[in-house]
């Protein structure tokens, strides 16, 4: 990169090389100057709980969840379901958990076995949690772009039960929207005939439904039609939909229970939790239908990267369905030189724009720069980190 643009004299810079991977990123100190203007799109978790949330945990109503006596985590609970269309639901301290006590519950048996694809989060980023502390085997099925996966290929690793030698294949889980390959929605027929191949095969099915509601606004129907025949469900309250902490898991009456008693053993059983709930009952009821802000707002990022037609970078908009958006770099430029860029000021930067803009965010794979967009960002924020991303693109293509 500096190859590319040669010594541009740097202003502002995270001096512990910021924004080139994950990891670096959450290295990152908040380090800039008072007057530079920080967009922050590492994630969508970032988000603070509002005045407003923080008046709800303020004056939530608790008791003591372990007694299920707190009536605004029973509240939320019931809410929850509602919104599923599940029979009972459990309030859990974070997506990991609720996928966790998922896998747990519906492999109960040793020698099972799950099919999940090979991008998932959950084999990705839980640290193998499922094996770690079920002894479950994870059998991987290969990940499309947009984030389903061949149902052949699927079907063809089931395992014949009758035969000794197999573990016994317990369960099917997909992602919904899928992280890694962008946000992506799963398309509705594709999750019906998952579905119904695996019903008939006696095969429960869980979502991992961190931003299930993403996927919902996007497809404009709600979300119990998307968990159609699907045994169990985990969505995340402290994404996009703003709450500090806590998933909610969905499913039948007796999964509810097996999970309940998964969660005292993980050591998930809270107190007072209400005050918690407070914030994730205001998240489902109010935060949902402003997730389509987010969703315009990758859109305009995206519109407005391929504006520049660039040969170093590009988006691919046909997979742009929500709020993640992939920003494809081309070598010998990578994700991290333009995270990297992106979290400096230059002198001739600043002095050309008359501004100072940092935007944050990291590098997803080798070749894709990862954008989320936020309840915390309005359409200010959005204007700016659009002015830098055209400003860096302009002068990485300058040099080509
Ligand atoms: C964030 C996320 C989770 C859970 O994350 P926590 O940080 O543990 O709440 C699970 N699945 C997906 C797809 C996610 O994006």
């Amino acid at each position: 990169y500096s190859k590319m643009t040669g010594d541009l004299k740097v202003l502002t810079e995270d001096k512990q090389q910021s924004g080139t991977s994950y990891k670096a990123g959450l290295r990152q100190a908040n380090n800039f100057g008072k007057d530079v203007h920080v967009v922050d799109m590492r994630s969508d978790t970032i988000t603070r709980p509002s005045p407003e949330m923080r008046r709800a945990m303020a004056e939530a109503e608790v008791g003591d969840d372990v007694y299920a006596e707190d009536p605004t985590v029973l509240k939320l609970q019931k809410r929850v379901t509602e919104i599923t269309g599940m029979e009972d639901s459990l309030f859990v301290s974070s997506g990991t958990m609720g996928n966790l006590i998922a896998v747990l519950a519906h492999c109960w048996e040793r020698g099972s076995e799950i099919i999940i694809g090979d991008l998932s989060h959950i084999i990705k980023y839980e640290q193998g949690g499922a094996s770690q502390f079920g002894g479950i085997c994870l059998r991987t099925v290969k990940n499309k772009d947009d984030g389903t996966f061949d149902i052949e290929e699927m079907l063809s690793k089931v395992r014949d039960p009758v035969d000794i030698h197999n573990p016994i294949t317990r369960l099917i889980c997909i992602e919904n929207t899928h992280n890694v390959c962008g946000g992506r929605v799963l398309p509705l027929e594709w999750i019906d005939q998952v579905v119904a191949v695996s019903t008939q095969r006696n095969i429960p099915v869980h979502v991992d439904g961190a931003r299930l509601m993403n996927a919902a606004v996007h497809l404009n129907v709600p979300p119990s039609r998307l968990l159609r025949g699907c045994a169990s469900v985990s969505i995340c309250l402290s994404k996009g939909l703003g709450a500090p902490v806590g998933s909610v898991l969905s499913g039948s009456k007796t999964f509810i229970q097996r999970a309940l008693r998964l969660r005292k053993s993980l050591g998930g059983g809270m107190r007072q939790v209400g005050i918690l709930a407070a914030a994730g009952l205001l998240a489902v009821n109010n935060m949902v239908d402003r997730l389509a802000d987010d969703h315009l707002h990758a859109k305009m990022i995206g519109e407005a990267i391929n504006s520049m037609n660039s040969e170093n970078m590009q988006v691919d908009m046909s997979a742009l369905e929500s709020n993640i958006l992939m920003v494809e770099t081309k070598r010998p430029l990578t994700p991290e030189d333009v995270a990297a860029r992106l979290s400096q000021i230059t002198e001739k930067e600043s002095e050309e724009l008359k501004e100072k803009i940092v935007v944050r965010c990291f590098g997803m794979t080798r070749t894709r720069m990862r954008i989320t967009t936020h309840a915390d960002l309005s359409r200010k924020d959005i204007e700016a980190a659009i002015r830098k991303l055209k400003y860096i693109i302009a002068e990485y293509d300058s040099v080509a």
